[in-house]
C-alpha cells in the first residue's frame, strides 16, 4: 500500500511541477512519518522515500536509534520547545519550524558549542490564526534581520501552515503570500540570509503548493494512510 501511495504522491508532484513549468527535482518530498511505526517507514525507505519529518522530538529520536542507518535525512516540522533544542542540534537535516528569535538563539548557541551549522526555515503564520505559531508577516523582517547575526544558524527559507480547509484552493492564497513574501524579504539583500525553500503543502494541498512554488512538501497521510485520530 505504501509503495502504491508514494508513487501516487510522486506521479501528481511531477504532473504539479510540469503544469507550473518547473522540473520535478526542483521539489523535495518530505514523508511525514509522525505517529507511523518504524516497519512502515522501512516499507517507505525501500519505495525509495528518502527524507522523513517529525514533529515530536521523544518519537522522532526513538525511531532514529531503532532504524540507525536505513534512514539518513530526517526533518524536524513541529513546533520545538527550546528546553528540546540541545536534543534536536545535529539530528535533523532542517528544522522546518523556527518561530521566534529567542528560539533561533538557542539553537545557535548549542551549534556553536557542537561547531556545527544548523539549517533552518521560518515558520510563518500568515492567516493569522490564533492557534498557530509562527512569525506575524509584520514582523518577519526584523527575525530575519536578528537571525542574520547568527553565525550557526542557516536560514534557508520560510515555512507555512495554512488553516486546514478540505478544498485545497483555499490554501492558494496563504501560498501565493508567503511566496511573495519571500520574494519581498530576498528583495532586502540580508546578509547571510539565504530564502531558497518555500516548505508548504500536506496531503490535501500540495498541489497547489507546487504551483505556488513550494520547494519542500510535507506529505503525510497521502503516504502512510490515516494517523489515528487525537
Ligand atoms: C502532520 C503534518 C504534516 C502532514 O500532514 P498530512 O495531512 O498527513 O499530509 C505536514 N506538516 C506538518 C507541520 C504536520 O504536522
Amino acid at each position: 500500500m505504501i509503495t502504491e501511495n508514494l508513487e501516487w504522491v510522486k506521479s501528481r508532484l511531477t504532473e504539479a511541477a510540469e503544469k507550473a513549468g518547473r522540473s520535478p527535482e526542483s521539489i523535495l518530498l518530505i514523508a511525514v512519518s509522525k505517529t507511523v511505526p518504524v516497519e512502515k517507514i522501512i516499507e517507505a525507505r525501500e519505495a525509495d522515500a528518502e527524507i522523513f519529518g517529525e514533529n515530536r522530538v521523544q518519537e522522532a529520536l526513538e525511531k532514529m536509534d531503532r532504524l540507525g542507518q536505513r534512514v539518513s535525512h530526517w526533518h524536524f516540522i513541529g513546533h520545538l520547545q527550546k528546553n528540546k533544542v540541545k536534543q534536536v542540534v545535529g539530528r535533523f537535516d532542517l528544522i522546518h519550524s523556527v518561530d521566534n528569535v529567542e528560539l533561533a538563539q538557542i539553537i545557535n548557541d548549542q551549534s556553536l558549542k557542537r561547531s556545527l551549522t544548523t539549517s533552518v526555515l521560518i515558520q510563518v503564520n500568515v492567516s493569522g490564526e490564533a492557534s498557530k505559531s509562527g512569525v506575524a508577516p509584520d514582523a518577519l523582517e526584523g527575525t530575519l534581520q536578528a537571525l542574520s547575526k547568527m553565525l550557526a544558524v542557516r536560514v534557508e527559507g520560510l515555512m507555512t501552515i495554512p488553516p486546514y480547509d478540505p478544498d485545497p484552493e483555499k490554501s492558494r492564497k496563504v501560498f501565493s503570500r508567503l511566496r511573495e513574501l519571500r520574494d519581498q524579504m530576498a528583495g532586502l539583500g540580508i546578509e547571510g540570509i539565504d530564502l531558497k525553500e518555500l516548505s508548504m503543502g500536506m496531503s490535501n494541498d500540495f498541489t497547489v503548493a507546487i504551483e505556488e512554488g513550494a520547494t519542500l512538501v510535507r506529505v503525510g497521510s497521502a503516504i502512510f494512510g490515516d494517523r489515528p485520530a487525537g
